[in-house]
């Protein structure tokens, strides 16, 4: 009897400890996961909750010190680019490339993360906005530090949002603020510090963006037209299609406050697609009145142009409308065209064998090389009104115009004149051999309905 209780004692404590060690080990298991879930696997940095979780330590630990820290978030520029202009080889080189410069930014005391695809964050304590500042600046040098070859160096670049520690706010508030920073990046600072103005003007931007939305379903946006006007015969050329904007409170709004915004915020794809079956609509509805046919032009954004499918944007516009291609123009701006010149050539001939023209808008306001345009498959080349304003006083915008339009000559484009205001501008464009001339010398943008008695009917 004693033997059997012995024997069932000893196998009651192998079993115990059996357990025991299968109950450490899924806890083992456990830690080790929650681990990996919180790393990030291809930089073995934090991952967003791992670093919101540290984060929000750090920051309590800091709060009873007195410590100031700084939240600092990377936003890689255009990564998405990156991967599909160099293949996701080079794009994984990039992420690894800033996963080293956030470890580096925190060597002396703080955390850093990748919190999400294209964003690493850093928690540091700074004595301010200067060393802040500074933070930023070897982070910029460690990531260049990881690349062997100029065309990475020259084509990564990163914006950051910088939001200080006010000993009150959780990581999720700061990291908000400091990803504001980013979204509210109105110049071209790499570096931008979250401030209360910011915070109010997003508010307001966040109202504008989705009253443009409805503004495009209830039909406040209207399209006006400006002629494009022969310096030689008088006569209207074309029209340049502009958006107009009927706010129910605020009255007229220009394009220059809201275009920008909508490009930023996305909606400006949807408004420039409306804009384009609206004037291709019109000049139809124009034709079929027995109208004298014009070109009618329209504006492209960055966005539509890189980020949907033109081409198949502009043949579905001309077959719904059943517009004959050769009376629609495309204006593309000069600073856009040079982003890209491979994607600016391969869709500009895609849109030239339809039949469609194209013309180089803003020309001699952006920094495009000479060679480059001659790359480009181009029509009509728009001498910017920054020049053109200027004719009457300075001989420089004077010399530079003249070799414009000999350029434009030299490669067979026709040449306008955009801005054109006094009779003195008519004069000197008229004697080196510009083309068209579109200003308020001969007409305001307006309205599809003043525009019509200029298109004379057809007499047949
Ligand atoms: P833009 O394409 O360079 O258009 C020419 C601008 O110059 C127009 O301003 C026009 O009203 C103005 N303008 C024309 N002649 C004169 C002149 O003699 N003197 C002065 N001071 N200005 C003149 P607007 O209509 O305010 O448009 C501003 C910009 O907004 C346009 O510049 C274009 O970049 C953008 N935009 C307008 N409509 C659209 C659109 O439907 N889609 C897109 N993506 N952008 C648009
Ligand atoms: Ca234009
Ligand atoms: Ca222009």
């Amino acid at each position: 009897m004693k033997i059997i209780i012995t024997i069932l004692a000893i196998a009651l404590i192998l079993v115990a400890v059996a357990l025991l060690f299968s109950i450490r080990r899924i806890r083992e298991l456990e830690i080790g996961f929650k681990k990996a879930d919180h790393t990030d696997k291809m930089t073995g940095l934090l991952n967003r909750d791992g670093f919101m979780e540290q984060g929000e330590l750090a920051l309590k630990a800091a709060q009873s010190r007195g410590e100031p820290m700084f939240l600092i978030v990377f936003d890689v520029e255009e990564l998405g680019r990156i991967n599909t202009f160099f293949g996701t080889d080079v794009g994984d080189e990039v992420v690894k490339a800033f996963a080293f410069a956030a470890k580096a930014a925190v060597i002396k005391g703080g955390i850093s993360g990748r919190v999400n695809t294209d964003d690493f964050a850093v928690l540091v304590p700074c004595s301010g906005n200067a060393e802040a500042d500074e933070v930023t600046n070897v982070f910029m040098d460690a990531v260049m530090s990881c690349f062997d070859n100029d065309t990475l160096r020259e084509n990564v670049n990163f914006f950051a949002g910088v939001c200080e520690f006010d000993g009150h706010d959780d990581i999720y508030t700061m990291y908000n603020k400091a990803s504001l920073c980013l979204f509210a990046k109105e110049s071209d600072r790499r570096v931008s510090f979250f401030t209360r103005e910011m915070e109010d003007s997003m508010v307001e931007k966040e109202l504008l963006r989705s009253e443009m939305l409805a503004a495009l379903e209830t039909g406040q946006f209207e399209l006006y037209y400006q002629p494009k006007i022969s310096f030689k015969t008088g006569e209207i050329r074309g029209l340049e299609a502009l958006i107009r904007w009927h706010h129910p409170t605020k009255g007229f709004v220009p394009p220059s406050e809201f275009i920008p915004l909508a490009e930023k915020s996305g909606i400006i794809t949807k408004i420039d697609e409306w804009g384009l079956f609206t004037a291709c609509r019109q000049s139809k509805t124009w034709q079929d009145n027995g109208m004298r046919p014009v070109k009618i032009s329209v504006n492209m954004s960055q966005s539509q142009f890189y980020r949907t499918d033109v081409y198949s944007t502009i043949s579905a516009a001309l077959a719904e409308t059943r517009l004959d291609p050769k009376w629609l123009e495309v204006e593309v701006t000069e600073t856009m065209a040079m982003q890209d010149i491979d994607r600016t050539i391969s869709v500009l001939n895609k849109l030239r064998e339809l039949g469609v023209s194209v013309s180089m808008d803003d020309f001699g306001s952006g920094y495009s090389s000479l060679s480059s345009l001659k790359t480009i498959p181009l029509d009509i080349l728009k001498i910017d009104r920054s020049l053109v304003c200027d004719l009457d006083e300075n001989k420089v915008s004077k010399q530079i115009t003249n070799a414009i339009v000999e350029l434009g000559k030299a490669m067979e484009l026709v040449v306008l004149a955009e801005g054109v205001e006094t009779r003195g501008q008519i004069d000197f464009l008229t004697e080196i051999g510009c083309d068209l001339a579109q200003g308020y010398f001969y007409s305001k943008p307006r309205p599809a309905k003043d525009i019509e008695s200029l298109l004379m009917p057809l007499i047949s």
